[in-house]
């Protein structure tokens, strides 16, 4: 579930070359803390995020997102999460963690105020996207976003299935509202929210951009983007016993994937900022949709370096990124089993003998010299995916 959620994260924000980086997930008990609270009593959000700063449970280094069992604002009232604006905190029910409420309580944190806010006041956003009209205040007023037009809370205002504003409110000059279904599936309203949202406007996205360079608050959970070329999970095989366990160097959901064949005997991951080796384009060992949902697929094949689409153009230099990194290339490793194939003809068509070979096979050092003459094809098979093909002419020598 919180991969999905960091997928769903960077998916939602990385035309904005705003990137999450997954740092991991823990469980702890606190009983006091199992319901929070909005505002009253002794579980309220900010107790917990106290109680949580002082027992060890919040990392100085990352956005803390808390997922209680259930958070209520009265006997019988609740709330799917709650955030502190720029603070690198947030909670969110349980239920909701796969949900667009994820977004909505992220873009607060991001520094985003809802759509509609100041509405019900007699200074609200105006209708009218007219900037030569005399009433146009949407840079000014609301939540100052220019592309998010003059809204209300629109509870109970949406159709589920169209997404369709079904209301009929209007500004504090009595104009009607104006809101298609784009509009209601913004995460930071609150009418389309459980069911249509998904997105925030471009303006959105410029405010957090925004809010991330200048907030001193959010400065420590910022890292950088060669963070999302490591591993969440998993560590590299070096050399000896193989464990495909351990040795299974795992990705993040929610990017294109495109494992480059690379070569340059690297037996550890080349360092991130060195990039001279060669890669071959032309071969992709492991591609990987955005919307990859067998997160077991996300890893790095020997032999690969790791191209991730969405980070490619970031930087002033558009071509600082676009270059496969962290080459792995290692030797040591046997092949699990392979396979030789025979071209009976002597040239390269269909009349073959297919020969399998298990691991102590295919990993004889006599290999190609117990071959008869002829034309073969050898193909090594490592347990990871990669597949190492040769094709070798065995003359009588
Ligand atoms: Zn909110």
């Amino acid at each position: 579930m919180v991969l999905d959620a960091v997928a769903r994260m960077n998916i939602a924000l990385n035309d904005a070359k705003i990137f999450v980086k997954y740092r991991g997930f823990e469980r702890f008990a606190s009983n006091q803390f199992d319901t929070i609270s909005y505002s009253s009593g002794t579980n309220t959000y900010s107790q917990m995020k106290t109680w949580a700063a002082s027992n060890g449970y919040k990392h100085p280094n990352a956005i803390n997102v808390y997922m209680p069992k259930w958070a209520q604002n009265s006997p019988n009232g609740g709330f799917s999460g709650i955030a502190t604006p720029l603070g690198a905190v947030f909670a969110i029910r349980f239920e909701a963690v796969t949900t667009p409420v994820m977004l909505h309580e992220l873009g607060h944190v991001l520094g985003l105020p809802h759509t509609f806010v100041g509405y019900n006041s007699s200074n609200c956003e105006h209708v009218t996207r007219d900037p030569n009209d005399p009433n146009y205040n949407a840079d000014t007023a609301g939540d100052r976003i220019i592309d998010t037009p003059a809204q209300d809370t629109m509870w109970n205002d949406v159709e589920p299935n169209s997404c369709e504003y079904t209301g009929n409110g209007s500004d504090c000059e009595n104009v009607l509202y104006v809101i298609t279904p784009e509009d209601t599936k913004n995460f930071m309203g609150y009418g389309g929210l459980r069911l249509c949202g998904d997105r925030f406007t471009v303006g959105q996205k410029i405010r957090m951009r925004e809010r991330l360079l200048t907030s001193s608050t959010m400065a420590n959970a910022e890292t950088d983007i060669a963070s999302l070329f490591e591993p969440y999970k998993g560590e590299y095989y070096l050399a000896g016993p193989y464990n495909p366990t351990i040795h299974t160097p795992l990705f993040q959901p929610g990017f294109n994937y495109r494992f480059t064949e690379c070569s340059g005997n690297y037996p550890q991951p080349a360092e991130f900022y060195d990039i001279s080796y060669p890669v071959n384009w032309n071969n992709v060992l492991l591609g990987i949709n955005q919307d990859e949902t067998n997160y077991g697929n996300i890893k790095h094949p020997n032999h690969s370096a790791i191209y991730i689409e969405e980070v490619d153009e970031v930087g002033n230099d558009s071509d600082y990124y676009d270059y496969p990194r962290k080459c792995y290339d290692n030797n040591n490793k046997a092949a699990g089993s392979g396979i030789v194939t025979k071209f009976n003809d002597g040239v390269l068509n269909a009349n073959v003998t297919v020969m399998p070979q298990d691991s102590t096979a295919i990993n004889n050092p006599q290999l190609i010299q117990n071959l008869q003459p002829g034309l073969y094809k050898i193909d090594k098979v490592y347990d990871n995916g990669a597949i190492d093909q040769t094709i070798i002419l065995k003359d009588n020598n």
